[in-house]
């Protein structure tokens, strides 16, 4: 019996709800997407409820189902999550912040929570504050993609339930708390850093540049979503799998690492609307070659689900339909493909939902029902049924003959 390899194809925020406008159509029922339907129509669909019915899922705890892990055993919030993406090697008892650069006049009042969206400089402003020693307790600082980066404190005695300190809009930055009996230090040590980092960055070269341009100063950090890493057993021991991971949003390379995967860095691929498809789609075959599954996520369909913009969606969808042409036309065809979306993201609400999203697996020898297009409605009448997001794996593993037996 061969094993097969296999593809995940996560289409971010991708599924919908029907729009009036349109006919009552989701912008996956409007979109021409040929390879998207060839997938349905060569295998089996179902509809798939990511995390359980009614919950809505992040982007993060989604993923963490998808790759067969129970999301509520295993999440620790968002900062370790970015942490690793952003490359930090995480240890036991370390606390992974989310921070953004922000603009204070006078080290308590927040101008500007973006820092006028920086985009040059971050990594020289990080560098400043990277390495300082609060106590015992060893920073960690390292810049993410525009006013984004990640905090994390290094230490004996620290504890993660702390309050943040982003005040989450413009106005007065928020002094952190302790949330357990244990975590005062965590809190005193926090805002420590956050008053350092005004005094460090206020003088720093790149920001009296950026303020004699006209530029809002990225002069002080406003630390949230603390979180430690749980103890996780990686995607490789547990399935027997060699991995990889193709994202373009740092958030989504975290989950890839934190669960093993190997992450492979594609020039272009932003996490954008910009982002380079093709690209993927070329990157996802070279690593087919190495790897037993290979995982790919594109935001862009989540983005314009977040702008409420329907036609915006469509026209992603139809972009991703191209790179999956592309990417169909270059895999060898006993690879089992799933293709399916992490949540809803409908253009009616501007957020997630907990719609559950649709699902087509097919590979040269599995079954085929009656389905003809991927969409949320034509999905459900297929024969997968309507299944959670911790079952995917299991059964793309099913399909690709991967699956040990039970028994004797
Ligand atoms: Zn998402
Ligand atoms: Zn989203």
């Amino acid at each position: 019996m061969k094993h097969k390899k296999m593809l995940m194809v996560v289409c971010d925020g991708a599924s919908d709800r029907p729009v009036k406008e349109f006919d009552g159509r989701t912008p996956l029922q409007v979109a021409r997407k040929p390879a998207m339907d060839a997938i349905a129509r060569n295998g089996v669909s179902g509809t798939m409820d990511v995390i359980a019915p009614g919950v809505v899922p992040g982007s993060d705890t989604a993923h963490l189902a998808l790759f067969g892990y129970d999301p509520y055993q295993v999440y620790t919030g968002r900062g370790p999550i970015e942490a690793v993406g952003a490359g930090i090697d995480l240890h036991e008892g370390d606390v992974a912040f989310r921070c953004n650069f922000a603009t204070s006049d006078d080290g308590v009042h927040i101008r500007d929570r973006r820092a006028g969206r920086i985009r040059s400089g971050a990594a020289e402003l990080a560098e400043a504050l990277s390495g300082m020693k609060l106590e015992d307790v060893e920073v960690i600082f390292k810049e993410g993609s525009e006013h984004r980066a990640v905090l994390v404190l290094r230490g004996d005695g620290l504890d993660h339930r702390v309050s943040d300190v982003d005040p989450h809009s413009e106005g007065e930055l928020l002094r952190s708390r302790a949330l357990a009996p244990n975590a005062d230090k965590t809190a005193n040590l926090l805002n420590e850093f956050v008053a350092r980092s005004y005094e460090i960055l206020s003088k720093h070269k790149i920001n009296m540049d950026r303020e004699k341009n006209g530029l809002a100063p990225a002069n002080i950090v406003l630390p949230r979503g603390a979180g430690s890493p749980a103890p996780i057993d990686s995607i490789a021991s547990r399935f027997k799998l060699r991995c990889a991971g193709i994202a373009g949003v740092t958030m989504v390379k975290g989950i890839c690492r934190l669960v093993g995967m190997n992450v492979v860095d594609v020039d272009g691929a932003t996490g954008g609307l910009d982002t380079d498809y093709l690209a993927k789609a070329r990157a996802a075959v070279d690593a087919l070659e190495e790897h037993d599954l290979v995982f790919v996520n594109i935001k862009a369909p989540d983005i314009a689900g977040h702008d409420g913009d329907f036609r915006l969606k469509v026209q992603v969808i139809e972009n991703i339909d191209m790179m999956l042409g592309s990417l169909l036309k270059d895999l060898h065809e006993e690879v089992v493909v799933a293709l399916t979306a992490d949540h809803s993201t409908p253009v009616s609400i501007r957020d997630h939902s907990a719609d559950p999203v649709p699902v087509s697996v097919s590979g040269a020898d599995s079954r085929v029902d009656s389905v003809r297009e991927h969409d949320e409605i034509s999905a459900a009448s297929g024969a997968l049924g309507r299944i959670r997001g911790v079952d995917l794996l299991p059964i793309m593993l099913g399909t690709a003959n991967r699956s040990s037996k039970f028994g004797a």
